[in-house]
């Protein structure tokens, strides 16, 4: 087992609620061979202007505070936009950043919202069509004061969180928008990469890193970048560790087993920058943090950072016997965001699944490659039996995230899993030049229009291409067509439907108790059963099973409303031992009102 979460916090929470239509520039159809080799001499990113911040930032780590003085410039000429800006930040004024200017007026959109509200969406009344102004280069002056958790006490930390956590400050430069973000109503774009020129001081730092520039040791940092960056950021007192070029901030392991880690992760940088013809940009920094709450943990990529968060090993948890190898594959997960996530931005109601989904499908290829073959096909196979419960809708018919229906399972497991069958039917040659136009095309919307059309362009085979985007693609079986083409157990029903159903000798209790808050005054109250026994058909159970919740329900007798389990057990031992466990779970500081619940 894994104690690494999922990859799941390192996506791209955003909603995508747009018309979406697509612009793909019409390619004549080269052979195979010429097209790649013209597309490779392209560059082409999502976002055609770059916008350029320049100023002071001021940041203390001991009293959680951000003060802000830029100039957003060079922005590209949009009538309808936003600018993100994170929710905690305390605006002094806009201005036009032309000398001598007022401070303008400005207005908060409710329209635009983050899936976690980090950010506010602001925008420039205008008395023009669109209804909005955007000046040529705006002068932000804001500042933010969060709390500084040593103690673990928050609820939840994630990936769009700004984090204090007494050390250090932790801010990601996509969702967290710490610095402003212009982004593009029409097109679904954000501008989060920019060039910059940044005066950052922290006094009680040692250390002062932002993506794309070499961490800087002391209290004031002059970064600059004329590469286009998130703007990713990492400062207070931890150590920096240089191999090879690559960093290591705040690192648990030693220089030698850095040395070795890093050996191991630039291969996997070899292995994709070879089979994608696109090398890295820029060295790797590799980040270890603590989070503000207890339990969260997880890794995201904003390459050139990577950020592992969690209480758990570090960088050191590829020593890891039992979980080694695990981490590798997440960390092989994250490089592969360079490709999908940095090197191209995915939008419009595929991005998600693309971005995650390729991601994951690579990390699958090094860990064949790298790791194990055997450790491969266990991954796939644990995938489909993950999938068991699951019915997804096929990827031609989503038309909103929604429609994901469950978005881990959609995006980590369904869609690395359908990326893997149409590997196994049109060979590795041609998924590797999938991914080569997938990441190269120019298109205003990734959507699935633009999935059909770059395939169709690589398998330049009218029948095949139609036969395999309706096994795959289409078809409401689409997730069982791909199991059977990579041999994996798609289900495993629990009993014939045939069969009769087996009476069954089953110990068991029912447990309530507060919804939440429990232990106050309002919320303190636990029924439960004694051990029972019953025997009797699966079907039986569950109709008995069902009378009793609704009168825990409906005599519940806490505010914030209660929980209702059903336990059963093979035994009698293992049913009292189980309820003890139960009874255990609130903390001895916590005083709960007792109560036998009569069947
Ligand atoms: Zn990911």
């Amino acid at each position: 087992m894994l104690v690494f979460p999922k990859p799941h916090s390192d996506g791209y929470n955003f909603i995508y609620n747009l018309p979406v239509s697509l612009i793909l520039h019409c390619m004549k159809k080269y052979f195979a061979g010429a097209l790649f080799s013209i597309l490779a001499s392209m560059t082409i990113y999502a976002q055609d202007t770059v916008p350029h911040v320049q100023g002071k930032v001021t940041i203390s780590v001991k009293n959680g505070t951000i003060e802000c003085d830029l100039i957003l410039s060079n922005m590209p000429r949009l009538s309808d936009y936003y600018i993100r800006l994170n929710s905690g930040m305390n605006i002094r004024y806009i201005k036009n950043a032309e000398e001598g200017m007022s401070p303008l007026k400005y207005e908060r959109s409710l329209q635009d919202t983050l899936s976690y509200g980090e950010s506010l969406a602001y925008y420039i009344p205008a008395f023009n069509k669109s209804g909005k102004y955007l000046p040529h280069a705006i002068h932000f002056n804001y500042v933010g004061m969060y709390p500084v958790i040593t103690d673990t006490t928050s609820v939840v930390d994630w990936r769009g969180n700004i984090a204090f956590n007494g050390t250090t400050l932790r801010a990601d430069g996509i969702q967290s928008a710490w610095c402003p973000i212009l982004y593009d109503v029409k097109t679904d774009t954000r501008y989060e990469k920019v060039t910059y020129d940044l005066d950052v001081t922290c006094n009680d730092c040692k250390v002062i890193y932002v993506n794309g520039s070499p961490p800087v040791s002391g209290t004031r940092a002059l970064v600059k970048s004329a590469t286009s960056q998130d703007l990713t950021m990492f400062a207070g007192d931890f150590k920096s560790v240089s191999i090879n070029g690559n960093y290591f901030l705040n690192p648990d392991a030693d220089d030698q087993q850095l040395a070795e880690l890093e050996k191991t992760l630039h291969s996997y940088q070899v292995y994709l920058e070879k089979k994608t013809d696109i090398p890295y940009k820029g060295k790797a920094v590799y980040i270890q943090t603590t989070p503000v709450s207890k339990y969260n943990s997880w890794l995201f990529a904003s390459y050139p950072t990577i950020v592992k968060v969690g209480w758990d090993e570090g960088m050191k948890s590829f020593l890891s016997k039992s979980n080694g190898s695990g981490f590798m594959q997440y960390m092989a997960h994250e490089l592969a965001h360079y490709y999908f996530g940095t090197f191209r931005d995915f939008n419009s109601e595929l991005g998600d699944m693309i971005t995650e989904g390729f991601a994951e499908f690579l990390a699958l290829h090094i860990t064949r490659a790298y790791i194990s073959d055997s450790l491969y096909l266990e991954e796939l196979q644990s995938k489909a039996g993950e999938m068991r419960n699951f019915n997804p809708k096929p990827i031609a018919k989503i038309s909103s995230k929604s429609d994901y229906g469950d978005r881990e399972l959609y995006v980590y497991y369904y869609a690395p899993l359908i990326f893997s069958a149409i590997e196994k039917e049109i060979g590795e040659e041609k998924m590797w030049e999938w991914i080569k136009v997938l990441l190269q095309s120019p298109a205003v919307f990734t959507n699935y229009q633009f999935l059909e059309q770059t395939l169709n362009k690589v398998m330049n085979d009218e029948a095949g291409f139609e036969s395999l985007c309706e096994k795959y693609f289409r078809s409401e079986s689409a997730f069982q067509n791909a199991a059977s083409t990579l041999n994996l157990l798609a289900d495993e029903p629990s009993y014939d439907v045939d069969e009769k159903p087996v009476a069954k000798t089953y110990y068991y209790f029912f447990f309530s108790g507060p919804y939440r808050d429990a232990g106050s005054s309002q919320n303190r109250v636990i029924k439960h059963t004694d051990i029972l026994q019953i025997t009797c058909t699966p079907d039986e159970l569950s109709n008995m099973a069902r009378s009793v919740f609704k009168r825990l329900n409906d005599e519940c007798e806490n505010d914030a409303g209660c929980t209702s389990d059903f336990n059963t057990f093979d035994s009698m031992e293992k049913a009292q031992a189980a309820l003890q466990r139960w009874l255990g779970r609130y903390g001895k500081n916590v005083t709960m009102l007792e109560k036998i619940l009569e069947p």
